[in-house]
């Protein structure tokens, strides 16, 4: 029998499989909206918000679905996929008019993503402050803004909402919104069926140009030379460009300097790392969302102070405790959200930094801790500075251009190499990895 615990991990189990063999827009736009709505007898019923988004789930991934949870547990008899409006916060949102070509370019928004329903705080106000004017205004003042920050800290519930707000002040003003993947994919699809030209046009006479990840685009040249291309016509008309990027203009790779500084331009914003008052308001906002569940104060409290990585996680694991209070028909508890969460607690306890690495790493190998940013490349200390970059993507989030900076402003593709070289070593070199092992246990613990 599939107990309530069990069906919760193994749905767990399957979307994280989704999303990698999906790949992260597929999961985010589609597969990641689904919800555990039910389960008896092994029956499974995933609901999502919209008919819209089960018709296009089904035919594409329902099979997958099916074979994903009799795979993980053989007491799954059937996967049913149901639209639940209640899913979605805001039912009344016109639909989208498909009937002009400029709107099917864009891709939908989410309906929860608007400026009503992000919190503001200190790590994401300038840039908060700057979505709003934009989306107020019909005057373009600065061109771009360019909003950055790691995975999950709301850069795509920002653009989404920048969209609603536009259209709904000004209906006539053409918005397109679209992840910088899809870009890349209309580009190439217009190349291979001769219709650049469309294409150009199409893009070029928006209003309002918004592209998330634009990260996406590095190193894929002649995408980025079309952009290039767009984004200054646009902006030779006085259109609004709006990209988002999960690191700041000067930390992308592989991106034309030109392009890089014009990216520069308008406004850059950063969206930091969340403070504890922000976790905290977002939990209550989310809580209160989540209706006919009461998530008491304390855990409210304990999820904040321990989930620290994003918000994406934060909020994943408050709707995995309600999903699963819901199931055993137990209250939500400090216990509970112990037991529930216990492996995202346990990622997110391990809050080691680079500098904590680098001196651990120098100490074990004997070598100055200066030297971890030293421009020196013997041997002795090239090796442990190779494993305490290894060690810092390992077991921080910094990005690999950040990780480079503290290595005395080393390039992103020194701490990639680091990387690479420092697995591939630990294949052949028993020695090595048992040290990495030990260094590893230290610093966790
Ligand atoms: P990113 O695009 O930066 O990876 P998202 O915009 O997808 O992040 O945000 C991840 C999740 O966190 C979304 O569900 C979003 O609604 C939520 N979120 C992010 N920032 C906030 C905020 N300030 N207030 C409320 N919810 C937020
Ligand atoms: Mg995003």
């Amino acid at each position: 029998m599939l107990s309530g615990d069990k069906a919760i991990e193994l749905w767990e189990q399957v979307r994280e499989k989704l999303r990698n063999e999906a790949g992260d827009t597929v999961f985010d736009n589609w597969l990641g909206l689904l919800s555990l709505s039910s389960f008896s007898e092994g029956k499974i019923v995933l609901a999502v918000h919209s008919k819209f988004h089960k018709d296009w789930i089904e035919p594409r991934y329902g099979n997958r679905l099916r074979t994903l949870w009799q795979g993980f547990n053989k007491d799954v008899v059937s996967v049913t996929l149901i639209v639940d409006e209640r899913l979605s916060g805001k039912t009344t949102r016109k639909v989208e008019d498909s009937s002009s070509s400029i709107l099917n370019l864009s891709s939908p928004l989410d309906p929860r993503y608007t400026f009503d329903k992000f919190i503001v705080g200190p790590s994401n106000n300038f840039v908060a402050a700057a979505a709003e004017r934009i989306s107020e205004s019909n005057d373009v003042t600065f061109n771009p803004l360019v909003i950055y920050g790691g995975v999950g800290l709301g850069k795509t519930h920002l653009m989404h909402a920048i969209a609603w707000k536009i259209r709904e002040k000004n209906p006539d003003r053409k918005v397109v919104y679209l992840s910088a993947e899809k870009f890349m994919y209309q580009f190439v699809r217009a190349l291979r069926q001769q219709e650049t030209m469309t294409f150009k046009e199409q893009f070029r006479s928006a209003d309002v140009l918004m592209i998330d990840d634009v990260q996406f685009i590095a190193g894929k040249n002649s995408t980025q030379e079309e952009f290039f291309h767009t984004f200054n016509a646009l902006v030779d008309q006085n259109k609004q460009i709006i990209v988002s990027s999960d690191r700041s203009p000067a930390d992308l790779e592989g991106i034309e300097e030109r392009l890089r500084s014009r990216l520069g331009w308008g406004i850059v914003g950063e969206i930091h790392q969340t403070t504890y008052e922000l976790r905290l308001g977002i939990l209550q906002a989310k809580s209160d969302d989540l209706n006919n569940s009461s998530v008491p104060k304390n855990v409210i409290e304990f999820l904040a102070h321990k989930i620290t990585s994003n918000i994406r996680e934060l909020e994943g694991a408050l709707k995995r405790l309600v999903a699963h209070s819901q199931l055993v028909g137990r209250p939500v508890s400090l216990e509970s959200a112990q037991d529930v969460l216990h492996d995202l607690l346990r990622v997110n306890n391990r809050r080691v930094t680079i500098e904590e690495i680098q001196k651990k790493v120098a100490d074990y190998f004997n070598i100055r801790l200066s030297d971890m940013s030293s421009p020196r490349r013997a041997r002795a200390v090239a090796r442990p500075r190779q494993i305490a970059m290894y060690l810092s993507k390992q077991l921080t989030s910094k990005s690999l251009p950040e990780i480079g900076r503290t290595f005395g402003g080393r390039d992103h593709t020194t701490v990639m190499h680091a990387v690479n070289r420092i697995d591939e070593l630990c294949i052949e070199d028993s020695l090595l990895s048992d040290d990495i092992e030990l260094l590893k246990r230290t610093l966790d613990s």
